[in-house]
């Protein structure tokens, strides 16, 4: 796709589209957090683990946090917490700052038409028309949330956390039950033996 230099559908966001794997409202949303929260901490992409990214939920938006702020899964600069909210946080390791940006409840609601659509496509009911249809919808919502208001579209606060420590590459051994090799650090005792998590879950 060619985009104009006003169209807030740009080249960054369909680098984010690229990743994901489709355009959707949220990964918009993850977008425009990722831009704030770099803006507000004045940082470009990390290229190693200068920024620490929180997400408060396991969703779309996420993809694009990875794509723009380089905090990824794989560094353990992209840190999940199974809370349920549309809320990600920014943390500068060289300033020690942070920003946190909660979505906000509102945007443009479904007219019944558009919910009942969503529905058909959602239970796999939906008409060749149908998801026409869809994709146009669903292209409007994405537009409205590129171009909403920041301050509309997020709370924005100043935070104060901890940085998690750097990745430690700590030594392995063997689980005393499974035997598979396994991060110490990440080990629990258990009636004097060392056991792995894995193991452990399954002992319930
Ligand atoms: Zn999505
Ligand atoms: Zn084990």
């Amino acid at each position: 796709m060619t985009t104009r230099a006003d169209d807030p559908w740009d080249d960054e966001f369909e680098r984010c589209v690229a990743f994901h794997g489709h355009a959707c409202p949220g990964l918009a949303i993850g977008y425009r957090a990722a831009k704030a929260g770099l803006g507000w901490l004045g940082e470009r992409r990390a290229a190693d683990e200068e920024i620490v990214a929180v997400v408060e939920t396991d969703a779309c938006g996420d993809d694009a946090i990875q794509v723009l702020t380089g905090c990824t899964f794989g560094k353990g600069n992209l840190i999940f917490r199974d809370y349920g909210k549309h809320a990600y946080t920014f943390l500068s390791r060289s300033s020690g700052r942070g920003v946190r940006l909660l979505l906000r409840a509102g945007g443009p609601p479904r007219t019944s038409a558009q919910a009942a659509l969503f529905e058909r496509v959602r239970a796999g009911e939906a008409t060749d028309e149908d998801l026409l249809q869809y994709g146009k919808d669903q292209k409007g919502r994405i537009q409205e949330v590129l171009t909403r208001p920041l301050e509309q579209l997020f709370v924005l606060q100043e935070v104060h956390m901890a940085l998690p420590p750097r990745a430690i590459l700590g030594d392995s051994r063997p689980c005393d039950r499974c035997g598979e090799m396994t991060m110490s650090l990440k080990m629990v005792e258990r009636a004097g033996l060392l056991l792995c998590r894995g193991c452990l879950a399954a002992e319930g």
